[in-house]
């Protein structure tokens, strides 16, 4: 059962890799499925690659990554016990942010099906783009953040998604670094009660 999970999880990311879906393969490097132990018990969920990411294949490498890792473990949790993917897994040229047809794409394909793999007891959704492609209703980041929200999700199960700044907004801005080290710490918490942490 485990092993055809990991080998469903791999031919996954191995479609990935070749995916011309949309118009992000003609732009990309290297895709990024994503990765992280088949157990998990959460899963990040960031915006797309960044040149980073692009360059090797693997999420958050960069600066951007280095910033989350700390701060992941600052709070008492081990990013290595974490599953670590994007809504949308080819960089979009410039960075820009992933348009709702590409996002439409991406998730139906690929998100929703690793979600429904690992199965994790809740999500992890790092800024808006994540927010709005995991969660139904508007979600307004200055306001939610640190917060839990539920609602149907991609996988058509209602999992609990803790909704926090996205680490590149949090390195640019003094004031969300330390409110999203302040939600790690809650989301740290939230683990420990609910005995789901890494
Ligand atoms: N930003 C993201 O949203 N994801 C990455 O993997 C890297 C940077």
């Amino acid at each position: 059962m485990e092993d055809g999970r990991q080998a469903e999880l791999q031919a996954l990311a191995d479609q990935v890799h070749i995916c011309l879906e949309c118009r992000l393969a003609e732009s990309r490097r290297v895709a990024v499925p994503g990765e992280g132990p088949l157990d998990a018990n959460l899963m990040w969920v960031g915006e797309a690659p960044g040149a980073a990411e692009d360059a090797v294949g693997r999420p958050f490498v960069g600066a951007s990554g280095r910033f989350l890792r700390s701060a992941i473990k600052a709070a008492g949790l081990d990013p290595e016990r974490m599953f670590i993917t994007n809504v949308v897994k080819c960089r979009p040229p410039g960075n820009r942010r992933p348009r709702p047809d590409e996002v439409a794409i991406c998730t139906g394909l690929y998100l929703a099906r690793q979600v429904a793999l690992v199965a994790p007891r809740a999500l992890v959704a790092l800024g808006a783009t994540a927010a709005q492609a995991l969660l139904a209703g508007e979600v307004r980041m200055t306001a939610e953040h640190g917060t839990w929200r539920q609602d149907e999700d991609l996988s058509g199960r209602a999992l609990p998604v803790f909704v926090t700044y996205h680490p590149a907004a949090a390195l640019r801005n003094e004031r969300w670094r330390e409110e999203m080290r302040a939600d790690l710490g809650a989301l740290a918490a939230s683990c420990e009660r609910m005995a789901y942490g890494g």
